[in-house]
This record gives C-alpha cells, structure tokens and sequence, in this order.
C-alpha cells in the first residue's frame, strides 16, 4: 500500500478515486483537532476525501 492509498476512517473513498474530493471534515469542522487530540475521522488533517459524484 502506497501513501496516497492511506485513508481516514472519515473518508468516504480512498484518496484519488474517481468522483472524489476534498472536503471539511465534520468531525472536527477542520479544524483537525477533537478536543486535545487529532481527530480521529480526519486524522488531525481537517479534510476528509468525499464522493462528490454526479447523481
Ligand atoms: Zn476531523
């Protein structure tokens, strides 16, 4: 597994699928931290990848 295969567990899809894309993880509204500690969903990055799609 690749680095840009890593995902969150608040991801929807793995980074780089099609119909992807960034967005503001509602765990933590991006801010990356929950409390004293990294969000967990995001993993202290405040994005996480969503399937954007066209439906
Ligand atoms: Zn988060």
């Amino acid at each position: 597994m690749s680095d840009t295969d890593r995902k969150n567990p608040g991801d929807e899809d793995a980074p780089g699928t099609k119909q992807t894309g960034e967005n503001t993880c509602p765990t933590c509204s991006g801010s990356g931290r929950l409390g004293e500690k990294p969000c967990p969903d995001c993993g202290g990055t405040g994005l996480i990848t969503a399937i954007v799609g066209d439906a």
